[in-house]
């Protein structure tokens, strides 16, 4: 496993190969990523994993001050999966030297979900998979369902642009069923013992949505029930088409979104 420090490494290592797996992350390496460098191995001769984490896509000083970051321990993790051929750890200016301001806005209709609560958040993604795309040149780029709006952008961005392939991986669980996430390290075990529950809600709830009835009444009833239960913060409960992310009354091809605090920690996920 090499580490590629900066720019003009990457390109001088990567030039001779044109098989190659990207495995975008902002580190706090954990078995979700890890089942995307496992698919990147199946299906690519070299796999690539970048650990950056981007300024630009937090709209909250807080959130990236507190976000888990232990490159030591990360590069143990990847190291020991014996899975990865690079790792780039791309310093801020080898991202954005070049000064002009992203033109990257969002259509209309994907102003939904994230985007609606988190401004300027998803137009910070899609710069930086653009800028990453751009140095690292893939074949192919593994990204994870459970943030699927993020999938979903950076697919229809990146795959209109470049010859790159955007191909999504499945959630990944702890034991419990809490969906993996660098953020679940500021949790302690009460907290994850709550998302266990929410968890579990989540999939009843999906399960008695029936088409006949009112599903976005059915939808602000649970989502008060949330609230009042477990004394959290909702952003949003909400039933969309897994592959156009436009509002849904029938659990076929749906997805039951979710975005909550817990600990004033933000996570989301769907089923
Ligand atoms: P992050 O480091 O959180 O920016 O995530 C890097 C990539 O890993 C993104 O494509 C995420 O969707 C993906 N990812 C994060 N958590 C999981 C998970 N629990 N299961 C599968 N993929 C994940």
């Amino acid at each position: 496993m090499k580490v590629l420090l900066n720019n003009a490494s990457l390109f001088e290592i990567l030039r001779p190969f044109n098989d190659l797996g990207f495995v975008p992350t902002m580190g706090g390496i954990h078995k979700g990523h890890l089942s995307l460098i496992n698919k990147s191995n199946k299906f690519c001769k070299k796999t690539i994993v970048s650990i950056f984490v981007n300024p630009k896509q937090f709209n909250n000083k807080k959130d990236l001050k507190s976000y888990p970051q232990n490159i030591k321990n990360d590069l143990k993790i990847l190291r020991k999966s014996k899975k990865i051929d690079f790792v780039y750890l791309p310093k801020f200016n080898d991202i954005y030297k070049d000064k002009n301001k992203s033109k990257i806005k969002l259509h209309k209709k994907d102003k939904i979900l994230c985007a609606k609560f988190r401004k300027g958040h998803f137009e910070g993604v899609l710069d930086v998979m653009d800028k990453l795309t751009k140095i690292v040149r893939p074949q192919k780029i593994f990204m994870g369902e459970k943030d699927l709006q993020q999938l979903y952008l950076v697919k229809k961005l990146l795959e209109k642009k470049y010859k790159t392939k955007v191909i999504a991986c499945k959630t990944i669980r702890d034991k419990n069923k809490v969906a993996l996430s660098s953020r679940n390290l500021l949790l302690n075990k009460s907290n994850l013992n709550v998302a266990a529950k929410i968890y579990k809600k989540l999939i009843n709830i999906k399960k008695n949505i029936n088409k006949n009835k009112n599903i976005s009444d059915f939808l602000n009833f649970h989502k008060n029930k949330l609230i009042n239960i477990y004394k959290i913060k909702i952003d949003y409960l909400e039933l969309r088409n897994k592959n156009n992310l436009k509002i849904s009354s029938r659990k076929k091809n749906s997805r039951l979104f979710i975005a909550y605090y817990l600990n004033n920690v933000r996570l989301i996920d769907n089923v």
